[in-house]
């Protein structure tokens, strides 16, 4: 799960990391008015979307750049208006860009230098990692492509956490010292808890910036968190933006389902990760293309199955179905008459490959066997995908 900026500067908030003041907006009245709020001459205005690379995109309006400093309310509404109710593309959007249905309203900084600072979870060594860089405000992936001696990572162990020889090195390699070494450690002591007590899997400052008054702030926050951590930050969960997110997604896990969009034409159903991945591979294998990865879980009721049918119905790419179930904890004529009562329900049109394995499989085979609907049954992982493979092309 994503947030905005402006919620993300609640948090820097809560835990003590140094940030301008800034206030959302959803008008260009609400826009110019919290300009006032924020008072003097330094101001700026910033979509809000989940996507990095603003200050650089262009509007599909023509209107360019989704960040911008101005003098006065009067301009910052102005501005405001500009951005509000249009489409922003950026490097990270894609070409159909996002909405901007919030700008946020901030404080304008002088800026004497701007560095990069992320902490991330990193999966090879399974530890947080702090990634820092003197090249800030720019495309971190390029500084990594072209320039990866400008990146220092500085891993940190689990149980002892953030200790104080590691700020010092990330501040020297940052060309901080004296109060401006001490102001970043306390910044990214605050930074690092904020990550561990908030499941973050992800936060990212570009910029952080050093004034040149000395101080150190963070322009920009993008966080990332840990989906299975949610349940213990209702105040987190709060903060979804569900229009930011894709609606199969967003319907998908109203269910708890896994669900993935992809651009194939053959979607699947299937219980388990392992066994989804291996479905989506299968069809790749036989010569077709997967349209989503989508994963009922072990214990698929008959309400989720139905729920999966719709969401990969709303595709409209999809041109055959592939079912693939291990029955386990979940027994096979459970799943049977989930999946002949959604067919059903849904009227479906378009072939539909089942394969059943497990608990109860020759009652789940009987059910559909004596259904009057055009079912396909198949008996192997390969026989499945040869059969809607085939059934798509034919
Ligand atoms: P994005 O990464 O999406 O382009 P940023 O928040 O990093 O958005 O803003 C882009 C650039 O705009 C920054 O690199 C910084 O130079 C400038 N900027 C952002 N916020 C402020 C601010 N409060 N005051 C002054 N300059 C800012
Ligand atoms: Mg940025």
């Amino acid at each position: 799960m994503n947030i905005h900026e402006y919620q993300a500067k609640e948090l820097f908030e809560k835990f003590g990391v140094p940030s301008p003041k800034g206030i959302v907006a959803s008008t260009a009245e609400e826009a110019g008015a919290a300009a006032k709020t924020i008072g003097g001459s330094d101001l700026v205005v910033k979509a809000q979307v989940h996507a990095g690379g603003r200050g650089k995109g262009t509007f599909k309006n023509g209107f360019k750049g989704g960040v911008h400093l101005s003098d006065t309310p009067e301009k910052i509404q102005e501005l405001a208006g500009q951005m509000l109710g249009q489409v922003l593309v950026t490097h990270q959007t894609g070409e159909e860009g996002r909405l901007v249905s919030k700008v946020m309203v901030a404080e304008g900084v002088d800026i004497e230098r701007e560095l990069y600072l992320a902490i991330l979870m990193d999966r090879g060594t399974a530890r947080p990692v702090i990634v820092a860089s003197t090249e800030g405000g720019m495309d971190i992936e390029e500084v990594a492509e072209k320039t990866p001696e400008k990146i220092l990572r500085q891993f940190i162990h689990p149980l002892n956490g953030l200790q104080p020889f590691e700020i010092r090195k990330l501040a020297a390699a940052l060309k901080l010292s004296g109060d401006q070494a001490k102001q970043f450690g306390k910044l990214l002591k605050n930074l690092f808890t904020l990550f561990i007590k908030c499941d973050c899997d992800m936060v990212e400052i570009n910029p952080l910036v050093v004034t040149p008054a000395g101080d150190v702030l963070a322009l920009d926050a993008k966080f990332g968190f840990d989906d299975n951590a949610l349940y213990r930050h209702p105040e987190i969960v709060e903060m979804r933006d569900t229009t930011e997110e894709d609606p199969r997604e967003v319907e998908a896990s109203k269910f708890d389902l896994n669900y993935i969009g992809l651009d194939g034409n053959i979607a699947c159903l299937v219980n388990g990760a392992g066994l989804a991945m291996a479905t989506m591979d299968i069809i790749k294998h036989c010569g077709g293309e997967p349209a989503n990865f989508l994963d009922v879980g072990g214990g698929a009721t008959k309400e989720q199955v139905s729920a999966a049918f719709k969401i990969i119905l709303s595709d409209p790419n999809v041109e055959g179905i592939l079912v693939n179930i291990f029955g386990g904890i979940m027994q096979c004529d459970i799943i049977a008459e989930g999946i002949l009562a959604a067919a059903a329900e849904l009227e479906l049109t378009i072939p539909l490959v089942v394969r059943l394995e497990g608990t109860n499989v020759a009652k789940g085979k009987e059910l559909i066997a004596n259904s009057d609907l055009a079912v396909i049954s198949a008996d192997n992982l390969n026989d499945a995908a040869e059969k809607i493979v085939a059934a798509v092309k034919g």
